[in-house]
């Protein structure tokens, strides 16, 4: 189906769907997880985290912020990440 046929459901910048599955998900968080370098947060603040964008006007397709643009289940994820909300931060 093309981007045209469908107008909301795909990136206005690389035409790409904007919906991502939940199997897609866990596999972006399972590759960000194996960088040494990348620091994990609390399951507890993870949840406050999600809790936080789940109730948010911003969330759209159940995964993004439409802020920043971000899959939530893993910005959420990184310890030195914030909410970009303009209103001011949520988390
Ligand atoms: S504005 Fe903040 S709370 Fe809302 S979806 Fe974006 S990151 Fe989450």
């Amino acid at each position: 189906m093309s981007p045209s046929s469908q107008s909301g459901s795909f990136c206005k910048g690389c035409t790409t769907t904007v919906h991502v599955s939940e199997e897609e998900i866990r596999q972006l968080i399972g590759s960000v997880a194996r960088i040494r370098s990348v620091k994990l947060t609390t399951e507890e603040e993870y949840d406050r985290r999600m809790q936080a964008c789940r109730s948010c006007e911003a969330f759209q397709f159940g995964t993004t912020c439409r802020w920043c643009g971000c899959l939530m289940e893993i910005k959420a994820k990184l310890q030195t990440s914030s909410c970009p909300s303009p209103a001011g931060s949520r988390w």
